[in-house]
């Protein structure tokens, strides 16, 4: 089945979703979406809603695999994922990794009103909780002008005794590859890929070693593996903080690249007061498993994670608007 050109009413059921998440995202406290059931199983279609219907396309087109088509063959079935440390004291920090059972940390630095001191306190905290052998990322969602970030970067890498990658340091393709040339720490484009042709310009650039790819902004698992092959850059899965539902088609793209070298993020269902599937992929001891199909939603979690009337009319009209666009020939 095309899954561009599947009708609406043919799926077995659509239902409207809303979670609330656990701190604000984004700007956003509550995730919201829709499932959709399918032959295959169930999808998620998860814009975030500043996003117009053009931009929701992608979102849909995964959706749509999930619920109409096979996914890939992985090729591992269990995936390594990153835990998440705010830009929280340091102390704190220490608890998150030691709690996480993850081998991998990536750490939120440049918080604005924090100073470079509090990252690097930050950073050597989770270096003790982590030991010797764990990894470290840092995070800074481009919030540095490339100077600053290769000032930051080198005082990171000390206090951490070798940072993974620093993911991000500033906005532009330019900026990451300014930086890249002058750093000895890997850099990693995020916000820089958020189109199919992204991860390409970032590798022809010489911006980034490592790219951040999603499943579910990149149109599906069939999709993002064919970015992730062009672009020839080793990747790391990432999640648009979807269900357990959504998150399952990222964790078939992480289970089917053909090298996975640095643990994933995806240990995000954690994120949202809830879930729609009974079973959450909560990663146990720092790892996800790859599923074949999308877990099964809860009928009583759906139920309890309905929104009002005028909520859900919201997410079916962009639901039908975005698929239009979608089957446009
Ligand atoms: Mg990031």
């Amino acid at each position: 089945m095309d899954s561009a050109t599947i009708d609406l009413a043919e799926l077995d059921a659509v239902r409207v979703y809303a979670l609330p998440m656990r701190n604000k995202f984004r700007g956003v406290t509550v995730r919201r979406g829709v499932l959709l059931s399918g032959p295959a199983g169930w999808g998620e279609f998860c814009p975030f809603e500043d996003y117009d219907d053009a931009q929701s396309v992608p979102w849909l087109r995964a959706a749509l695999e999930a619920c109409t088509e096979e996914w890939p063959e992985p090729v591992r079935d269990r995936i390594p994922v990153n835990c998440t440390v705010p830009a929280v004291p340091a102390e704190k920090a220490a608890a998150i990794v030691a709690a996480s059972g993850c081998r991998t940390a990536k750490v939120k630095i440049a918080e604005p009103g924090q100073s470079p001191g509090d990252d690097v306190e930050r950073v050597a905290a989770v270096r003790d909780a982590l030991g010797p052998d764990g990894a470290i990322r840092v995070d800074a969602n481009a919030a540095w002008d490339v100077d600053t970030a290769v000032t930051r970067i080198r005082e990171l890498d000390k206090a951490a005794e070798g940072l993974e990658y620093a993911e991000q340091p500033c906005p532009t393709i330019d900026e990451l590859a300014a930086v890249r040339r002058r750093v000895n720490v890997r850099i990693a484009a995020d916000e820089s890929i958020r189109r199919a042709d992204d991860p390409l310009r970032v590798a022809v650039a010489g911006a980034a070693d490592v790219a951040i790819i999603k499943a579910t902004p990149l149109g599906g698992v069939r999709r993002a593996l064919r970015v992730a092959e062009a672009c020839g850059l080793p990747c790391v899965v990432s999640s648009a903080v979807e269900s357990s539902v959504g998150l399952a088609a990222q964790l078939a793209l992480a289970g089917s690249l053909p090298e996975l070298p640095f643990a994933c993020g995806l240990g995000t269902v954690a994120l949202l007061d809830g879930d729609v599937v009974a079973d959450s992929l909560l990663p146990v001891d720092g790892h996800l498993p790859v599923l074949r199909r999308p877990p099964e939603p809860d009928p009583a979690l759906v139920a309890a994670a309905t929104p009002t009337a005028d909520v859900q009319r919201y997410w079916l009209d962009r639901l039908r608007r975005v698929h239009d666009l979608l089957a446009r020939p």
